[in-house]
């Protein structure tokens, strides 16, 4: 198993790598015990002075990320941990989210595709099976839900800011409760004693703490 710190180097290394670039400056890690296990694995190459993700290491570290970002998802959404403290509590946590229980998570939370910084989460295999079983789950985008589940709208994932102010324009705002009246043709729901009809595009932005 990988220590904390080598899975932390190779989530710095991932998100370099979203971020267009190729290799992470050596720095701080350099003398680093976990810097060594990573390259005899073969995940990490080390030059002079930068670290280089290679093709083995890339599966761990899409998987350290996901667990990252699941984590704060968690954190945020089941936990209400508020979003300022996201990242002094999260780096602990995700190492407590082993390997295996990522899936569990990520189908309670309704298969999030970004975390709370709206950052991307690597999908797993259950975000392709979808087999979620409805009872376990906590939150669920609008557009999974039954006729007559209710809850409260835990958090928008629009794609852009005009997405976002159609969302809000309609009332879709963290915190209302809301309850789905029909799925066809169009979503149909509740929030106060307005209806509203939307596709299904916008429904699967709408993620919903669902309630009992
Ligand atoms: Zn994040
Ligand atoms: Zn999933």
């Amino acid at each position: 198993m990988l220590s904390e710190q080598a899975e932390e180097i190779l989530e710095a290394l991932w998100i370099k790598m979203e971020e267009g670039k190729k290799s992470l400056d050596l720095g701080a890690c350099r003398d680093e015990p976990a810097c060594e296990a990573l390259s005899k694995l073969g995940f990490i190459r080390i030059d002079k002075d930068h670290v280089h993700l290679l093709e083995k290491g890339k599966s761990e570290a899409m998987a350290c990320v996901r667990r990252h970002r699941l984590a704060e998802r968690l954190l945020v959404d089941v936990l209400d941990i508020k979003k300022k403290m996201i990242d002094e509590v999260s780096c602990k946590f995700e190492h407590l989210l082993h390997r295996g229980l990522e899936d569990n998570v990520c189908s309670l939370l309704g298969h999030p595709k970004a975390c709370p910084h709206g950052k991307p989460i690597p999908p797993g295999r259950c975000c392709a099976e979808k087999k979620t079983k409805k009872l376990s789950r906590i939150i669920a985008p609008l557009s999974e839900l039954e006729v007559k589940d209710k809850g409260q709208i835990g958090y928008l994932q629009a794609k852009d800011s005009n997405q976002m102010q159609k969302l809000l324009s309609i009332g879709a705002i963290p915190g209302v409760s809301i309850v789905l009246l029909q799925k066809f043709p169009s979503y149909v729901f509740q929030i106060g004693h307005s209806q509203f009809a939307i596709d299904e595009d916008l429904a699967q932005r709408i993620y919903v703490r669902l309630s009992k």
